[in-house]
């Protein structure tokens, strides 16, 4: 049998299957660093496409990581669900720590 619990405050899930929520979240760029513009068209074909590898030479892993796609989910009880709704990005717990101002 799968195990459920809750994500944010650790409450067994398991045998409340209708009372569990999913959350997936993907994080993606919002551009295709791989994509060849129409603008990158109007002068030189084969440029462009040597232009777009040296710019793939010149990204580190890092970047390249930075970039791909990345997924989240969360098993959520409904409490949380309340929670999460509300505030998805936590906004209101990052001004909490928020000592920028300061
Ligand atoms: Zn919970």
């Amino acid at each position: 049998m799968v195990h459920f619990t809750c994500d944010l405050c650790g409450k067994d899930l398991t045998a409340s299957a209708d009372s569990r929520f999913v959350v997936k979240i993907e994080v993606s760029a919002a551009f295709d660093p791989n994509q060849i513009r129409e603008d990158d068209l109007d002068d030189d074909p084969m440029e462009a496409v040597a232009e777009l590898l040296q710019r793939d030479a010149d990204l580190s892993s890092e970047d390249l990581a930075a970039h791909a796609p990345k997924g989240f989910r969360f098993d959520l009880c409904p409490t949380c669900r309340c929670k999460f709704v509300k505030d998805p990005l936590g906004r209101e717990f990052v001004k909490l720590f928020d000592f920028s101002q300061n």
